[in-house]
């Protein structure tokens, strides 16, 4: 129970397969008191169908694109909550057009909004949510406790993968503000992460053109021959929430059996 008396929100989940559910799902089964977001009104029952299989009591809409309902979610949680322990970004999104072909035809308008909704809304949600994130007594060993902010990254934001382009792109500014975010924040005891996940068939991924070739190629490829499923991603998750990972903060870690480490 490494979350036990610890509330977190999560934003991200659109359906059972959401890397967000799983993470949603490991917390819960940590000890975590949870409240889950949904994109619009489209994914609301679904959310809300899930959660309450886990017993989660509070859903608030957040349009990361929406800096009044990033603000509002704020609000709703420190009404709900008072304090937050730990937050899950695992939210992203670019036009279907822009994830094929190459990148050098990527839209302005695309660049964007993949931008906006995948990279800049971590700031954003960082910038409303930190006066509710704690650090305070009870760490262990008597020391302080620290809270946690968790993204999701992909390999393509540091190399070339075909296809996913302004969305490699928009992964590159993620981690680079994963960094600057440890570094402003940290003096509150704030940590900020981030896990980079093999490929794994979500809704998000479906978007990807040839995205079967990135999962076919792990078998034979990474050094663990497999593809990474949800949950090996949320437990590594759970890690980097809980105060196990209180010394870890503006790091990327791959959970993505080993495949970044390969050359050829
Ligand atoms: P998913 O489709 O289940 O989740 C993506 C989520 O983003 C959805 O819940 C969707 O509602 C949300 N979203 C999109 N636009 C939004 C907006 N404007 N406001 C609020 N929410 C919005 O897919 P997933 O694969 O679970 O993706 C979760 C994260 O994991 C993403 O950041 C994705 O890039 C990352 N990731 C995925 C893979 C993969 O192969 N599936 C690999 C590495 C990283």
């Amino acid at each position: 129970m490494l979350l036990s008396g610890r509330k977190g929100v999560i934003l991200g989940v659109a359906n059972k397969r959401s890397i967000a559910w799983a993470i949603a799902k490991a917390a819960h089964d940590h000890g975590a008191e949870l409240a889950l977001t949904y994109a619009n009104d489209r994914f609301k029952e679904g959310v809300v169908d899930l959660g309450t299989s886990l017993g989660v009591k509070h859903y608030f809409p957040c349009d990361v694109a929406r800096d009044e309902e990033i603000e509002s979610l704020a609000a709703q949680l420190k009404a709900t909550f008072g304090t937050l322990d730990f937050v899950v970004h695992a939210v992203a999104f670019a036009k279907k057009e822009e994830l094929a072909g190459g990148f050098v035809d990527t839209s302005r308008e695309g660049y964007r909004i993949a931008q906006d909704i995948s990279s800049y809304s971590l700031t954003a949600l960082c910038r409303a949510l930190r006066p509710l994130l704690v650090r305070g007594e009870g760490g262990p060993g008597g020391g302080e406790r620290t809270s946690s902010v968790l993204t999701l990254t992909y390999l393509g934001g540091q190399r070339v993968v075909p296809n996913y382009n302004v969305m490699g792109v928009a992964k590159a500014a993620l981690e680079a503000s994963v960094r600057y975010l440890a570094a402003d924040l940290g003096p509150d005891g704030i940590r900020v992460n981030a896990v980079s996940a093999g490929p794994i068939k979500t809704l998000s991924a479906a978007g990807v053109s040839s995205f079967s070739t990135l999962l076919d190629q792990m078998p034979e490829r990474a050094p663990l021959r497999k593809n990474v499923t949800t949950e090996e991603v949320a437990d590594a998750s759970i890690f980097l929430l809980s105060e196990m990972a209180r010394g870890v903060t503006g790091e990327v870690l791959f959970v993505d059996a080993g495949f970044h480490a390969m050359g050829i």
